[in-house]
């Protein structure tokens, strides 16, 4: 081992000469190996400097320094000795001291230039060879590395890839390629493997040369050691001859002179085996240097090549890994594949026999099908033959059919003339069975209704209840009288509990015979306040006969609209002092006429009459209602006024059968009359004694007609009064008439009552026999009316009249007299 500069021998100073010999420094020691410059073209780097080269890292080793203080160091022992030399001679300002500090500093410098020129001249040679073997390692390596990156990108990309199944041959292919570069890889990773092993020759070999060097170097400092050992026993022996010489003074300095003559030349071979030390030194210290760094070099070499090595077997392993993957799964790719086929071939047996099965299936039924299908196919033919006779037979078939349905059709036609001639037979015998009716029953009807008694009769004796009736017998009645009972018997008689529907069903019948064609008459007849308007208008609550009737109508009406279809319209007209008055026209104060058709059928008809045509109940209202506000303006005592007039509600029904062209027409007049008190006897005068002859003129004119009806006689006295003109054909022929008789029950009015029901009573019984009726007529007629014509030409107080129970102060909402006001001809129903 090369001892290092800290480590140096101090007794192997240098001589005096060795260190002359330095400041000639620069030439080699004659024998010494010492390394040829090489020139700049010969380096292999150029470009890279040789200290870069040699550090082999990148980093500049101050070696000049270096080398000048080894110099410095090396020269330093030569100067000690030098200083015990001279311990006595080299005092200050003594020539040979200053000759030896100015040797020992040009020394130095020549050291300075020495190892400036020894680094240059390095820097200018390049590196040695192993160096550049070196640095070709490292490119090698370098190129080696990056071969195993991209190895190892490639087996990164391989392992990123999903282990996906191969099933095409793609996969295949890939992995042959894939195969191929592996083995490629292997072929290069066996180069390597070969260079590696050159390399590692290359370096043996340098490691031995490196040796020998050493050898050499050792044996080169033993012989330096020894020529050291005896330069310095050679020292120590001139001292001590100095030393003795110095002790002999005379001969001194004759010794001194020939020991300074002897010690130039001694001074001259030290400072010659100084430098030659020192060139030495300088070899062995580049040297160790050099050997260092290749150690150096050759470690990281070795450890670059354990790396490699390492690298290169986890290549290996990771290749052989992937491989083994891949085998793997193209092992279990195949064995997917096979099951797979082995599984499509099962199926594929199986569905072959089920086809095979299905096929022997349609093959038996085939075989089976086969007869069917000839039975089909004759049927077929035999259908066919029987379709192209088909029109034929259709033709004969229609024909026959269009025959029954033709004889079915005359079958009905007769049945049906034969049931339409039945139902006009029945027509006729229900309309001769209802005649039957009403003539058993009477044409002409007489019924009393007693009102009950009211507030308006005050109270007192006068109030007390007259009228009395049969428990057994609903015809008759009894009336007390003056203390006297008088008895009368009638059609009917309607105690106060009766209702407005109990009398409504009395004259339902005659109501319902005006649909069939029939003309009827309803009179309310009594004196003022008896309740002639309540029975025939009634309240809104609890409507009258008038109402009721229109309602039947309706109904009626409205069951046969299947076979019938019916118009019914409404007039209302007033008689006031023989004056005849339309209650629904535009001009109230107009005065109608009554006039013959000018077509000779000898009907009467009222120009200038309004008519309005009512469908419902709702329309009668809304007629009443306008009536009512019309005249209400018109009369401004209305009570007063309706007591004294005769109202009159003419409702006309026209029907036409649907299957016969059948037409009806019936007329129905529900007659409101004027109070029938005897107003002459009361001793009115004026204008009231005019109204009191009027009405008795008029009632006297009814009573003529009903007798001269009731007696058939030839000449009926219509024209005697507006009111039975009027009413000439409601009254003649087939028509219907019932007279409702209205009588206070109080004492008060008994007279008036029994005139009423005397009145009643007679009409009714001149039904009994024609003589006798006309008889019993004529004297009814001329004993009452003509027993009033004197009282009437007389005048008399009016007290009757006022004395009428509610006469002045009644007031009803559904009365025609007060609803129903004058109006035009002809309008439409106000809306
Ligand atoms: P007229 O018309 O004969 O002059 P009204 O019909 O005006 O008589 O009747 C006079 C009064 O008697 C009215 O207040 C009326 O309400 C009442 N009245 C008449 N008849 C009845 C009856 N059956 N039930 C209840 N009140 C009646
Ligand atoms: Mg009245």
């Amino acid at each position: 081992m090369v001892p290092s500069r800290r480590t140096w021998n101090l007794g192997a100073t240098p001589s005096l000469r060795g260190l002359w010999r330095v400041g000639r420094a620069g030439e080699p020691e004659p024998g010494m190996a010492r390394p040829a410059p090489a020139s700049p073209a010969a380096r292999p780097f150029p470009h890279t400097g040789p200290g870069r080269l040699r550090t082999g890292r990148g980093r500049d080793s101050p070696a000049g320094g270096d080398e000048d203080s080894s110099t410095r160091s090396a020269a330093r022992p030569a100067l000690a000795q030098c200083r015990a030399l001279s311990v006595d001679w080299a005092s200050p300002g003594s020539p040979h001291r200053l000759y030896l500090t100015l040797q020992v500093e040009h020394l130095k410098q020549k050291l300075i230039s020495q190892a400036q020129e020894v680094s240059r001249l390095r820097s200018e040679l390049g590196g040695t060879d192993l160096e550049k073997h070196r640095d070709l390692l490292i490119v090698e390596n370098e190129r080696l590395r990056q071969e195993m990156r991209r190895c190892e990108a490639e087996l990164q990309d391989m392992r990123a890839k999903p282990a996906v199944p191969c099933t095409g041959c793609e996969h295949s292919q890939e992995s042959a390629q894939l195969r191929d570069k592996l083995s490629q890889l292997q072929l290069e990773v066996a180069e390597n493997k070969g260079l590696l092993s050159e390399l590692n020759l290359e370096v043996q070999q340098k490691t031995d040369r490196l040796a020998e060097v050493e050898l050499r170097l050792k044996d080169c400092l033993a012989e330096k050691a020894q020529e050291e050992e005896r330069l310095s026993r050679r020292l120590r022996d001139s001292h001590e001859t100095i030393a003795s010489l110095r002790a002999q003074s005379p001969p001194v300095k004759y010794v001194m002179k020939t020991v300074e003559v002897e010690s130039s030349k001694t001074k001259q071979a030290l400072s010659e085996s100084q430098a030659r030390n020192q060139h030495l030194q300088e070899q062995v210290a580049m040297q160790r240097q050099v050997l260092k760094e290749m150690e150096q070099q050759l470690q990281s070499s070795h450890q670059l090549t354990a790396q490699l090595r390492a690298q290169i077997t986890m290549y290996e392993s990771e290749l052989e890994r992937a491989h083994g993957q891949m085998l793997e799964e193209m092992q279990s790719l195949e064995e997917d594949k096979n099951r797979a086929i082995e599984e499509a071939f099962a199926r594929a047996q199986v569905e072959m026999k089920a086809v095979h099965e299905n096929l022997a299936g349609v093959r038996t039924n085939l075989l089976t099908l086969q007869p069917a299908l000839r039975t089909l196919t004759n049927d077929y033919n035999g259908l066919k033959r029987q379709v192209r006779g088909f029109p034929l037979l259709l033709q004969e078939a229609l024909k026959s059919v269009k025959a029954e349905i033709g004889q079915a059709i005359d079958e009905v036609n007769s049945n049906n003339q034969e049931l339409l001639r039945k139902y006009r037979r029945e027509l006729q015998l229900r309309k001769k069975c209802h005649n039957e009716l009403v003539r058993l029953k009477g044409n002409i009807r007489v019924i009393a209704r007693v009102r009950p008694v009211t507030k308006e009769d005050g109270e007192g004796p006068e109030a007390t209840n007259a009228v009395t009736f049969d428990p057994d017998d609903d015809s008759i009645i009894h009336l007390l009288h003056k203390g006297k009972p008088v008895s009368f018997e009638l059609d009917k008689v309607f105690s106060p509990k009766a209702s407005q529907q109990d009398v409504f069903q009395e004259v339902q019948a005659l109501i319902t015979s005006c649909i069939d064609g029939f003309n009827v008459c309803i009179f309310a007849y009594g004196q003022t306040g008896a309740g002639k308007t309540y029975t025939m208008e009634g309240t809104l609550e609890n409507p009258g006969i008038n109402q009721r009737a229109l309602q039947l109508l309706f109904s009626e009406v409205q069951e046969k609209a299947s076979d019938w279809e019916y118009t019914i319209t409404v007039s209302a007209a007033e008689i006031y002092n023989e004056v005849l008055r339309d209650l629904l026209g535009q001009e109230p104060q107009e005065k109608l006429e009554i006039r013959l058709c000018p077509d000779g059928s000898g009907q009467l008809y009222v120009p200038g009459l309004t008519e309005f045509q009512v469908q419902s109940v709702e329309d009668i209202n809304k007629v009443f209602e306008f009536g009512h506000t019309n005249r209400t303006t018109e009369f401004t005592n209305l009570n007063e006024h309706s007591s004294r007039s005769h109202a009159l509600l003419i409702v006309t029904v026209h029907g036409v059968d649907g299957s016969t062209g059948l037409r009806t027409t019936g007329k129905l007049n529900l007659v409101d009359l004027a109070g029938s008190e005897r107003v002459g006897k009361s001793g009115a005068e004026g204008s009231r004694l005019r109204e009191a002859q009027h009405i008795n003129k008029s009632l006297s004119a009814l009573g003529d007609v009903i007798a001269a009806l009731r007696s058939r006689q030839g000449h009926v006295p219509f024209r005697n009064s507006k009111l039975t003109y009027l009413l000439q054909d409601s009254l003649s022929g087939d028509s219907k008439t019932l007279m409702v008789v209205q009588v206070s029950p109080v004492e008060k009015n008994t007279s008036e009552t029994l005139y009423s029901l005397k009145f009643a009573e007679r009409v009714r019984s001149v039904e009994l026999g024609p003589g006798s009726r006309r008889a019993e007529l004529v004297s009814w007629s001329s004993q009452e009316h003509l027993e009033w014509e004197p009282a009437c030409q007389t005048p008399q107080p009016s007290a009757r009249a006022h004395s009428a129970p509610g006469s002045g102060t009644t007031s009803r909402p559904g009365s025609i007299r007060r609803k129903l006001q004058p109006s035009g001809k002809s309008r439409p129903l106000p809306v």
